[in-house]
């Protein structure tokens, strides 16, 4: 058992390491990023913690085409890897919804409409979900939700029990925690959204928000 889950570890790093490979080009923080990354990729040995450092990777991704720093992967009950996304709200075009999570929910609903229940699948987030994820991913019924890093700012996670009634009532069919992972994952997790968070709910400001 213990194999199985180390060899879908080393599959996990793979594609993570080839999307790294393609981030050219980047200001010293997004290259010092991409080395640590790279680095921690050798310390993974377990699938949670590879998922973390894919959603992470990811995250890197949208971070370096110029959209907030969050990534996320949808995995299926026996592990495999079903969409993978990134933050997409300014880059190509803005878009108000296209939080991680989003994105990944989209891709999946758009190729796997055969699929009716999400119970035993699992979203890994870079960042806790903010509270229009959060409720989209009760609407979509994915049955736990784990994040790298806590959004002591803007994350519903820890602030569930404020929904209203019946959002309260859908989401206790759900779990939702934070990571079992390195410190040094939730870090880069932080540090990368924390890059451009100002310069980028600025721009918002700038449209309205
Ligand atoms: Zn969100």
């Amino acid at each position: 058992m213990g194999n199985t889950k180390r060899s879908s570890a080393n599959q996990v790093l793979t594609s993570g390491r080839q999307i790294l490979r393609k981030i050219r080009s980047q200001p010293a923080a997004i290259e010092a990023f991409i080395s640590t990354a790279q680095a921690l990729s050798t310390t993974v040995s377990d699938a949670e913690s590879a998922y973390c450092w894919l959603s992470c990777v990811l995250a890197l991704r949208a971070l370096s085409q110029g959209n907030f720093g969050v990534g996320a992967l949808l995995v299926d009950a026996s592990g495999s890897i079903v969409a993978t996304g990134g933050n997409q709200m300014f880059v190509p075009r803005f878009r108000s919804e296209a939080h991680a999570e989003m994105v990944v929910m989209n891709e999946f609903e758009r190729r796997r409409q055969a699929v009716a229940h999400l119970a035993r699948y699992t979203l890994f987030t870079s960042l806790e979900s903010c509270p229009m994820c959060l409720v989209r991913l009760v609407t979509a019924g994915v049955g736990t939700v784990v994040h790298v890093t806590a959004d002591t700012l803007g994350g519903m996670v820890t602030q569930k029990e404020t929904l209203p009634a019946a959002w309260k009532q859908l989401a206790a069919n759900h779990a939702y925690r934070e990571a079992s992972c390195a410190q040094e994952l939730k870090e880069l997790a932080t540090e990368i959204f924390a890059l451009t968070r100002t310069k980028l709910n600025n721009k918002l400001r700038d449209r309205g928000a």
